[in-house]
């Protein structure tokens, strides 16, 4: 049985590693390179503690001042486009404290599989990830933010998650090697963190070495299709036949979706990072900065990377922004040979192994590990 999977992503490379595993005939098609997608770019947080979506009051709140300012933690490109509109009404509308608070199980649960998927790769014979549980800090230097943080760490320990408040002198014993400005932290001992170029790269050879064909430089551009089958996909090189077809372009995943007659509201959130290969600044921990917006994550060895901002954006973003904050995983109920595997906003790397786990449950017709219907890829349409 043949497999096609659209996009060499972390969610795409996972979910051919679940499916190859299971016995399938795998091709991931990647128009890009595959070594330098945002996969790699990203801070490498896999994090249960992002139990809170994109979309809630307080973004909006705080988008509407910050959206116009280019240098702002989220800013908007302004543009007049019938996508952008149409996600940005779906967001003000999802952004709600009920739907929040009704995402955040399903959040966390995919999370704790996701980072259980991650655990048992570090077994897989070449693949290296540079995994560490260490958690996740939270600095905060304001009392409005040290309020969020109280709030914040109750919810998170009421869903079961690991989470302590700090003062300053705890973190600071903590991280005994740089001085800290800060007030406290919240620290989510529940996380832990990956070297993404290192899971990309080593998860790639080891698709190669097994027999997983991939197809670099190779954009698919368009499907035939057959009595509600995708009978063949079309690329720049060739015409490809599959049993099963898996969508996972990220932040163009949208456009593809259109062409097979489903609405996917989703932008790109491009977002920056930088990476000093040998720190003279040590952290032992990674911390996001909250007044600051900016992730600092120290990983593999001496190397600490700073990443941040979200920058709605058109097609050339990075980061998929569903409508929602959630990821869209699931079946297509027009084409009964397609999935759809995208939309995972800031939390793509956190996700994609159990995405890819996720994924290989639905094409096998297996019992998915949890409940899938508030990631419906259909809940817009
Ligand atoms: C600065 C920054 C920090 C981040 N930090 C974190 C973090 O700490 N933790 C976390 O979980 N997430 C983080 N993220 C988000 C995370 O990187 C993304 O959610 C994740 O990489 C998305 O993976 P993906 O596989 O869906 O998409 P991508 O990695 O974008 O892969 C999609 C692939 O599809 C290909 N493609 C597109 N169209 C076609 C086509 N027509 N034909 C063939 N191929 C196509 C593209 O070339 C691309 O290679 C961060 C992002 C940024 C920008």
């Amino acid at each position: 049985m043949k497999a096609i999977i659209i996009g060499g992503g972390i969610v795409g490379l996972s979910s051919a590693l679940y499916l190859h595993r299971s016995g399938w005939e795998v091709t991931v098609i990647d128009r890009n390179d595959l070594n330098d997608n945002c996969s790699y770019g990203n801070a490498g947080y896999v994090c249960p503690s992002h139990f809170v979506p994109l979309a809630t009051p307080g973004i909006i709140k705080q988008g509407f001042k910050w959206m116009w300012n280019s240098k702002s933690p989220f800013y908007v490109q302004p543009r007049l486009s019938k996508s952008l509109i149409d996600w940005g009404l779906l967001f003000m509308k999802s952004a709600t404290p009920e739907k929040v608070k009704a995402a955040a199980i399903p959040l966390r649960d995919i999370g704790l599989l996701s980072q259980q998927a991650y655990v048992s790769w570090q077994s897989i014979p070449g693949i290296e990830m540079a995994y560490e549980h260490k958690g996740l800090m939270e600095y905060f230097q304001t009392p409005e933010k040290e309020e969020h943080a109280h709030h914040f760490c109750a919810d998170a320990r009421k869903l079961g998650l690991e989470a302590e408040l700090l003062s300053y002198e705890q973190v600071q014993a903590l991280e005994p090697q740089t001085r800290l400005n800060i007030k406290g932290a919240l620290w989510f001992k529940c996380d832990a963190h990956v070297y993404p170029n290192k899971v990309m790269s080593s998860l790639r050879q080891h698709l190669l070495a097994n027999g997983v064909f991939i197809r670099p430089n190779e954009e698919v551009t368009g499907f035939d299709k057959k009595a509600g089958t995708i009978s063949h996909v079309r690329t720049t090189k060739g015409v490809y036949e599959a049993d099963k077809i898996v969508l996972a372009a990220g932040s163009w995943s949208r456009e593809l979706a259109a062409q097979l007659d489903t609405r996917l509201p989703m932008v790109g959130g491009r977002g920056y990072s930088v990476t000093l290969e040998d720190s003279p600044n040590k952290l032992n921990h990674p911390a996001v900065l909250m007044e600051g917006r900016v992730a600092l994550t120290p990983m593999d060895g001496n190397k600490i990377r700073f990443g941040g901002t979200m920058e709605i954006t058109s097609l050339n973003g990075f980061r998929p922004c569903s409508a929602d904050g959630l990821p869209y995983i699931g079946r297509s109920s027009r084409y009964k040979n397609l999935l759809f595997a995208t939309g995972h906003a800031m939390v793509g790397m956190s996700l994609g192994a159990g995405t890819g786990q996720l994924i290989s449950e639905l094409v096998n017709e297996e019992k998915p590990s949890m409940d899938l219907r508030p990631f419906d890829p259909e809940r817009f349409n």
